[in-house]
């Protein structure tokens, strides 16, 4: 009975999930077009041409905010020696710049809720 209840929960889910990306199609997280349908199939979320616009931070980067730095002698960025945070300790997934802002933008002012999946499954 346990197994049937969590079947169908997932199946209304699935259900309720189509129904969403019939009204609200998926979109490019960077140019914000609509998916094709075969990155929808393979769950994409950004085109991949748009993907080659994405800069991942890497090695090495600032401990506090995740901002990428210029060497490995220092642990924080300028700003952040600067100026005290409350956050203890942060992390960066993408170069903040060009594509990368805009999308922030959209996020948090033009209601992209769905870019939080791909932001979330990124971080992963
Ligand atoms: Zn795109
Ligand atoms: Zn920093």
């Amino acid at each position: 009975m346990k197994k049937r209840q969590h079947r169908l929960k997932f199946e209304t889910v699935s259900v309720l999930d189509n129904f969403l990306e019939c009204i609200f199609p998926p979109r490019c997280f960077v140019c914000d077009r609509l998916l094709e349908t075969a990155d929808i199939r393979r769950q994409r979320n950004v085109h991949a041409a748009c993907r080659k616009k994405l800069y991942p931070v890497v090695q090495p980067y600032c401990y506090h905010c995740g901002s990428p730095l210029a060497d490995t002698e220092t642990e924080y960025c300028q700003n952040c020696r600067k100026h005290r945070s409350f956050v203890a300790e942060g992390r960066s997934l993408f170069v903040y710049r060009g594509a990368v802002q805009k999308s922030m933008y959209r996020f948090k002012y033009a209601n992209r809720r769905r870019y939080a999946r791909f932001l979330a499954e990124e971080a992963m």
